[in-house]
Formats: C-alpha cells, sequence, structure tokens
C-alpha cells in the first residue's frame, strides 16, 4: 500500500516552487501553469504581498481558535461585507466545510421562522460541491456516492438548467435551491444571467433560500468580484474558497442578515476556521483581486483568450468542438478525452484541468499577462497540432 492514500490520479510531475504564472521542477523546468491550483492562485505562486503578509503574521501568532476575538477575521469579513451582498461571514478551511455550512444556515433559517419541516435543498445535476457525506448528496452524481452508503437525506435534482423541473421540485419541505452559477467541475456550463435571474424570481415566490456555490466562480475569476453579480442578482447565502486564500486553505460563508440571525452562539463551529494565518492570507488577497483595475485586467485578459480560443476551434475543427467559459474560467469542450490535450499540453510545457463533458479548463492565476496568455494559445495551437498528425499517422 502506498504512504499516500491513492485516492488522486496524479500527473507524473512535481515542482520545487513557482514565480507568478509558472511553476517550475528541482531541475529547473517552467511549466506555464493554467490550472492555477483548480481555479486557487489567483495572485500568482511567490506574490511578494502574500508572502509578506503570512510571514509577518508568523512572527506573531498563528492560532488562538474561535474561543477568542480574532482581529484578522473581523477585518475581513467586514471588507467580504462592504464588496458584496452580504451581511455576516462564516469562515472555513475549505469549500466542501462551506458549502455545509451553507446548507446548515438554510435549514437552521427556516426553523428559526416557524418551518421547521423546510430542509430539502433542489440541485442541479452535473454540479459538484465537495467530498464531505453532505456535499456529495447535494451534487448526487453516482462517480461521487457509490459506495459510500445511505445518501444524506434531503437533496432533490433537476435536470440542469430545467427550470420547469426546478420549479416543480419545489414543495413544502423545501428549504433552498443551490447551485454553481457557472458549474467548474461539470465542464464550465454557465446558467446564465436570464436563469440565475429567474432562480431568485422562484426562490423569492416560493420563500425559500437562494444558495450559490461560488467557490470555483467567486474571487474575480469570472471578472466580478462573485459571478452573480454579472446577473444583477444576490442569493442569501454564498459559498466561497479555493480563490480566496490564493493558496492558503481558507474558505467562507457569506449570508443576508436574516440568514445569519439564525446562527445563534454555539450553532456552528470550526476549530482552524478564520484562524490568523488565514486571515493575514485572505486580507492580503482581497488587497489585490479590489485592487483598483485589477477585475478590469481580467476581464481585458479574458477577452483575449476568448478571441484566441475561438481562432483555435476554427483552425482545428477536429479537435475543439466549442468554446465555453467566462472570465478567466475558461473551458474547451475536446472531441476527445480531456486528458489526451492534458498530455499534449504538459509535452508542450503547459497545465491546464479536466472537466466533464470532454472539457478542458484554463484556468490561471489571475495575474496572467497579455503575453503569457499569448504564449498559452501558441501551446494550445501547437499541442492540437500534435494531436492532428498523431491521428494522421494512425
Ligand atoms: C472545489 C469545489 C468545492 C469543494 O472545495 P474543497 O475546498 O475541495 O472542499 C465545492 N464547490 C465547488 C463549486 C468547487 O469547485
Amino acid at each position: 500500500m502506498e504512504p499516500v492514500l491513492p485516492t488522486y490520479a496524479r500527473q507524473p510531475l512535481s515542482f520545487d516552487r513557482g514565480e507568478g504564472v509558472w511553476l517550475i521542477t528541482a531541475d529547473d523546468e517552467r511549466y506555464l501553469d493554467f490550472a492555477g491550483g483548480i481555479a486557487v492562485t489567483v495572485a500568482g505562486h511567490g506574490n511578494p504581498h502574500l508572502i509578506n503578509a503570512l510571514k509577518d503574521q508568523a512572527d506573531k501568532l498563528w492560532h488562538t481558535s474561535n474561543l477568542y476575538r480574532i482581529e484578522g477575521q473581523e477585518r475581513l469579513a467586514k471588507r467580504l461585507v462592504a464588496a458584496s451582498f452580504a451581511d455576516t461571514v462564516f469562515f472555513t478551511n475549505s469549500g466542501g466545510e462551506a458549502v455545509e455550512g451553507a446548507l446548515k444556515m438554510a435549514r437552521r433559517y427556516h426553523n428559526a421562522n416557524g418551518a421547521p419541516e423546510r430542509y430539502r435543498v433542489v440541485t442541479f445535476e452535473g454540479g459538484f460541491h465537495g467530498r464531505t457525506l453532505a456535499t456529495i448528496a447535494a451534487a448526487g452524481q453516482a462517480k461521487l456516492i457509490d459506495g459510500f452508503g445511505p445518501v444524506v437525506e434531503g437533496f432533490d435534482h433537476v435536470p440542469f438548467g430545467d427550470m420547469d423541473a426546478l420549479r416543480s421540485a419545489i414543495g413544502p419541505e423545501t428549504a433552498a435551491i443551490m447551485c454553481e452559477p457557472i458549474q467548474g467541475e461539470g465542464g464550465i456550463r454557465a446558467l446564465g444571467s436570464d436563469k440565475l435571474r429567474e432562480l431568485r424570481e422562484v426562490a423569492d415566490e416560493a420563500g425559500i433560500l437562494l444558495i450559490l456555490d461560488e467557490v470555483q466562480t467567486g474571487m474575480g475569476r469570472t471578472g466580478k468580484l462573485f459571478a452573480h453579480e454579472w446577473a444583477g442578482i444576490a442569493p442569501d447565502i454564498l459559498a466561497s474558497a479555493k480563490g480566496i486564500g490564493g493558496g492558503f486553505p481558507l474558505g467562507a460563508v457569506l449570508a443576508t442578515k436574516r440568514v445569519g440571525a439564525a446562527m445563534t452562539p454555539g450553532s456552528h463551529g470550526s476549530t482552524y476556521g478564520g484562524n490568523p494565518l488565514a486571515m493575514a492570507v485572505g486580507n492580503a488577497v482581497l488587497d489585490i483581486v479590489l485592487g483598483e483595475g485589477f477585475l478590469d485586467h481580467v476581464n481585458k485578459i479574458a477577452n483575449q483568450a476568448r478571441q484566441g480560443l475561438e481562432g483555435l476551434k476554427d483552425s482545428h475543427p477536429d479537435i475543439i468542438e466549442d468554446v465555453r467559459g467566462q472570465g478567466l474560467m475558461m473551458g474547451i469542450k475536446l472531441r476527445r478525452e480531456p486528458a489526451e490535450m492534458m498530455n499534449a499540453l504538459r509535452e508542450q510545457n503547459m497545465l491546464a484541468v479536466g472537466a466533464g463533458d470532454n472539457v478542458l479548463r484554463l484556468l490561471p492565476p489571475l495575474v496572467v499577462s497579455e503575453e503569457e496568455m499569448s504564449k498559452a494559445l501558441s501551446m494550445l495551437d501547437q499541442a492540437c497540432s500534435a494531436l492532428e498528425s498523431e491521428e494522421t499517422k494512425k
């Protein structure tokens, strides 16, 4: 048995250090990182602002637990509240923990408001919400739940984007609708602004809550702080993680005050959640993402990428079926397995991530420059050509 539990199909690569958009091996081989630690390293690798924040905090204090006030938490929560729909924030260590917190809050809200029978949550098929027992039940995909015993009760799944099915699935026991604005693991599938607005209406009509899982779409990834802002709506509860810590394990549940009011002292907790180290880095990440012109930069590079990718689709129609996504959350729907493309890209020293629906995800650090994006597009071009010439050889 391997000492590390073999739950991952890892690539035959390991890295020693990083600089911006680049990951570097111990033998000084440089890879263009368009996996971004799976949409995590928004500020790039080795970002001096993040490094200094962590080092300064490491010299002072690492951990005290939530038995005491944590200044960095109060500051980060206040800033997230000021920048979003939310009135209150609970800090976690991961996305799965944030989604769990969001689900608990939705149930607790109805319980506190005279409707304890409302505990069920409606979700879209193809979603991904983490690997805990409740979050795999929320996603409902066989590949996540098979072999893990009775599935946590309380989730109803409807086909992706099917609003009629969604309406029919809502009943007297429904507490909330939960979805990703753009499915990440599911293959960069966007609900679109019209459907997001409709979700808000449906939830309001039914007197239930809207939970958005923005673990992957949030923190500037789509060109707004949170993706739902493109639709001009607000959720009642939002789960954040991935980019929020820029590589330091951090997540958060954001909520409105009417939801937050149900979470009284003792109702929820986390030993590590929001600890001083995580808060120092979280505040430093937010300095960057909310910094002047940062989101404009994301949108500018995203336009360049979009045009480049559409061009690649035209020049490699046998490889690329479609180009998807928003901002720097990009997907290329392939006419083959994403693994084949990832192998061809690795030959070009470029990294990307697979997803469902035969989609290759490109999730670079948001600090990627125009020049680096051009480089990525030419590496993608080369990888497509390599796959084509393999085809002709066969
Ligand atoms: C990654 C992800 C999660 C789970 O986050 P972890 O930090 O791996 O627990 C949940 N929801 C979405 C949309 C994600 O992309």
